[in-house]
């Protein structure tokens, strides 16, 4: 959708809150005192009210709206400029072009957008041939890490990288023509923020990302990624000696260096605390980039029951 789709579409607060409805009504209201799933819409006060126990729930209840003061407009432009561009938009942007006042509001409302965009890319798992490796992103420490006086590490462990596993899923591509050209072609791709490269830790993100009994996992001859070949239908190990950076797991790197010049380009410094939000984000848009109505499906997304 461009600017002069959108704003034809939705010129004002009592559009956005229509269709807002309407994307409510299609995916169900759940009752947060009784689960009841029946409810009555009280027009004049824009509430439902539950069938079974009379319970009112407000329009924005239960969805990414919780909570929020800022108007359905505001919301629906925020969902545009995520969804309109592959790139991003930083918070200080929406900001100036909402010309709102306060920053924090802003900033919550397009990290719930994001976390949005995490969970419905949980609802999926990758399966096949599957790249994986890890990228380190530099984030800023968290308070808590920060006042901890002790000297922030340098290299690998630092409290100044964020640790991420990135796998991505590939597929041969049936119009190869061109023999100098790639001969597979990128379908999915998921970037998880880690603490560690512990077994457990690998394993359970793995278990959570893929469909382990069908993934053909590729991976370099790191030592922590040998365990992994149990969990999977098959574990190939590159041994990277003799060989360009780029050539092992080209699409992992290519991924990686992407996402780090975007971050870098648009939001400078991401705070470690939010590195997952920035990543779903990515991976959100990328694995729709050829999507018609990614806006209709980051609505229908943002009006689920959260709390449920
Ligand atoms: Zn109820």
């Amino acid at each position: 959708m461009n600017i002069f789709e959108f704003f034809k579409k939705f010129p004002n607060e009592e559009s956005c809150r229509i269709h807002f409805k309407n994307h409510r009504d299609k995916v169900g209201v759940i009752c947060k005192k009784c689960k009841g799933e029946h409810h009555y819409w009280l027009s004049t006060i824009q509430y439902y009210k539950c069938k079974q126990c009379g319970f009112r729930t407000s329009l924005k209840s239960g969805t990414v709206m919780e909570n929020s003061k800022l108007p359905f407009q505001y919301w629906y432009i925020a969902f545009m400029f995520a969804t309109s561009t592959k790139k991003s938009f930083s918070s200080l942007e929406i900001q100036r072009q909402l010309n709102h006042k306060f920053y924090e509001p802003i900033w919550s409302m397009m990290h719930k957008i994001r976390r949005v965009m995490c969970k419905a890319d949980e609802e999926y798992k990758l399966e096949g041939s599957i790249e994986l490796d890890e990228g380190f992103f530099v984030t800023v420490p968290n308070k808590e890490e920060r006042k901890e006086k002790q000297e922030l590490k340098r290299g690998v462990g630092s409290q100044r990288n964020s640790k991420v596993l990135v796998m991505v899923e590939s597929e041969l591509n049936p119009n190869q023509t061109n023999q100098h050209k790639a001969n597979r072609i990128v379908k999915r791709l998921k970037m998880v923020h880690i603490e560690d490269y512990k077994h457990n830790t690998l394993s359970k993100e793995l278990e959570k990302a893929v469909e382990t009994k069908k993934t053909y996992l590729i991976t370099d001859d790191g030592r922590h990624y040998s365990k992994l070949k149990g969990l999977v239908k098959s574990h190939t190990s590159i041994n990277t000696k003799n060989l360009k950076s780029d050539k092992v797991l080209p699409w992992v790197h290519k991924t990686i260096s992407n996402a780090k010049r975007l971050f870098l380009g648009i939001h400078h410094s991401i705070g470690r605390d939010y590195t997952q939000n920035y990543l779903s984000e990515y991976c959100f848009k990328f694995n729709r980039r050829n999507e018609v109505d990614i806006f209709d499906e980051l609505l229908l997304c943002s009006v689920k029951n959260t709390w449920y």
